[in-house]
C-alpha cells in the first residue's frame, strides 16, 4: 500500500518534493510541458496547505557538474507561467547557500533547486549527498513517476532519512497501471510495437496469462516473424531475443497472438520513398519492414474492437516518415474512438499521438512513465515505489 500525501497536513513543513520535470528543451525553452503540468496537482495541494516546497528534479544527462545547457532555469520559467506566480531557482541543490535560502522560506513558498544530476552522488545514491539533501527538508514527497525505476539519492535514498509520501501523480499511475495488472476488465488487448525490443519483451512475458489478445507490430514484430522462420530481409530485428520470442509464442495459445500478415517495405529509408506493400511471406533479402500493410491494419483494428481494455506501447511502424506512418495513424485513431479503457505509454507513442493531432484526453490514461511504466508492467518491484509503501 502506498503512503500518500492524503494522510497528512504539511502546513509549515519543509517538503522536499522530487518531481520529474525532465522536459525536452529547444534553445533554452521548454518544448513540451506534459510532465510539468502533471506535477501541478501535488504542487498546488502542498502550497495551499501552507507547506514550504523545495523542488528537486533532474534534467537530461549532464556529464559531471555545470553542464550549462542542462541548468533548470527554463523549467522554472515554464513552471512560473503555468502556476502564474514567480518560481525562484537556485544554482545548486545542496550546500550552505541553499540551506540559507530554505531557512528564510515562509509557509506557501516554493523554490526549484538546480539539476540533481550535476552531483555524481545523485545516481550513485551516495550517503553524503543524500544526507546533504535531507538536511533541507522535514519530509520527502516523491511524485516523479518517470524516475521511480531508479534507485537514486532523490528518488530512493531520501526515504531513509525522512518520512516519505507519494504525490498524486504516482498515486494515479500506480492505481491505473496496477489495475491493468491486477483486475482489468476483460478482454484485455496488449498492443505493442516500437523498436526497443529488449525493454518490451518482458511485458509480453508478464502478460502471458493476463491478456486475452496480443497484437504485435513495429520492429518488435520483426523479431517474432523471424522466430517463426520467416524471411525479414534487412529489417530491424533483435535476433538474440529469438528464444524469448519463441518461448512466448509457445506459452500463448495461437489464436491470441496477432502478427502482421503484410508490410510496407523499402530497401532504403528516406523521406521521399513511396509506399510499397508485400505479404510477409515474400519479403526480399534487402527489404526493410517499416510499417504494417493494409490487411494487417484492418486485422489489428478489427481485433481491437473486441477488447474492453487496451494497453498500447510502441509505434506500429517508422511513423516519423509519412510513407510508414499509416498503421500508427489509423490505429491511434481507432484507440481515440474506442469505448474501451485505453492506456498509452512510451515517449515515441506519445509523440505520435500528438503528431497526429490527438490529445491526452482522447485516451483513458496517458502514462508519464516511459521506462518506469515499462518496468512496472513487467511486474518488477520499482525502488522508488517500494520506499513509499508501508
Ligand atoms: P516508445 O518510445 O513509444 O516506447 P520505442 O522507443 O520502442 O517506442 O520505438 C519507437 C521507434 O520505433 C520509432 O522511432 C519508430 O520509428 C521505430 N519503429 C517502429 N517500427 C519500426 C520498424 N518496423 N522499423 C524501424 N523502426 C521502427
Ligand atoms: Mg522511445
Amino acid at each position: 500500500m502506498l503512503k500518500t500525501i492524503r494522510e497528512q497536513n504539511f502546513k509549515g513543513q519543509r517538503v522536499l518534493l522530487r518531481l520529474d520535470l525532465n522536459a525536452p528543451l529547444n534553445n533554452g525553452i521548454v518544448q513540451e510541458d506534459t510532465r510539468l503540468r502533471a506535477a501541478l496537482p501535488t504542487l498546488e495541494h502542498l502550497l495551499n496547505q501552507g507547506a514550504k516546497v523545495i523542488i528537486l528534479t533532474h534534467l537530461g544527462r549532464p556529464k559531471g557538474d555545470g553542464d550549462e545547457a542542462l541548468r533548470v532555469d527554463p523549467l522554472a520559467k515554464r513552471l512560473s507561467e503555468l502556476m502564474d506566480r514567480p518560481v525562484p531557482k537556485l544554482d545548486d541543490c545542496i550546500g550552505p547557500d541553499v540551506e540559507a535560502f530554505v531557512s528564510q522560506m515562509q509557509n506557501g513558498d516554493l523554490v526549484l533547486l538546480e539539476n540533481t544530476r550535476f552531483h555524481a552522488g545523485e545516481k550513485k545514491n551516495d550517503p553524503e549527498f543524500t544526507a546533504a539533501l535531507a538536511r533541507l527538508g522535514d519530509v520527502f514527497v516523491s511524485d516523479g513517476f518517470g524516475v521511480v525505476h531508479r534507485a537514486h539519492a532523490s528518488t530512493y535514498g531520501l526515504a531513509e532519512y525522512l518520512p516519505a509520501y507519494a504525490g498524486f501523480l504516482i498515486e494515479k499511475e500506480v492505481a491505473i497501471l496496477g489495475g491493468v495488472l491486477e483486475n482489468p476488465q476483460h478482454p484485455v488487448a496488449l498492443l505493442m510495437g516500437g523498436a526497443k525490443i529488449d525493454t518490451k519483451i518482458g511485458i509480453l512475458t508478464n502478460f502471458t496469462e493476463k491478456a486475452d489478445l496480443f497484437l504485435i507490430g513495429g520492429a518488435l514484430a520483426n523479431t517474432f516473424l523471424f522466430a517463426e522462420g520467416k524471411n525479414i530481409g534487412a529489417s530491424l530485428c533483435e535476433k538474440d531475443q529469438k528464444e524469448v520470442a519463441d518461448a512466448f509464442l509457445k506459452a500463448v495459445p495461437k489464436e491470441r497472438v496477432v502478427l502482421p500478415v503484410d508490410a510496407a517495405v523499402a530497401i532504403e529509408i528516406n523521406p521521399s520513398v513511396a509506399r510499397h506493400e508485400v505479404s510477409v511471406e515474400v519479403v526480399g533479402d534487402q527489404d526493410k519492414i517499416l510499417d504494417l500493410g493494409e490487411k494487417s491494419i484492418e486485422l489489428f483494428i478489427e481485433k481491437l474492437k473486441t477488447a474492453k481494455t487496451i494497453l498500447w506501447n510502441g509505434p506500429m511502424g517508422l511513423y516519423e516518415i509519412p510513407a510508414f506512418a499509416e498503421a500508427t495513424k489509423r490505429i491511434v485513431a481507432a484507440l481515440a474512438q474506442s469505448e474501451a479503457t485505453t492506456i498509452v505509454g512510451g515517449g515515441d507513442s506519445i509523440d505520435a499521438i500528438k503528431a497526429f493531432g490527438y490529445k491526452e484526453e482522447d485516451f483513458t490514461h496517458v502514462s508519464t512513465g516511459g521506462g518506469a511504466m515499462l518496468e512496472f508492467l513487467e511486474g518488477k518491484v520499482l525502488p522508488g515505489i517500494q520506499v513509499l509503501c508501508m
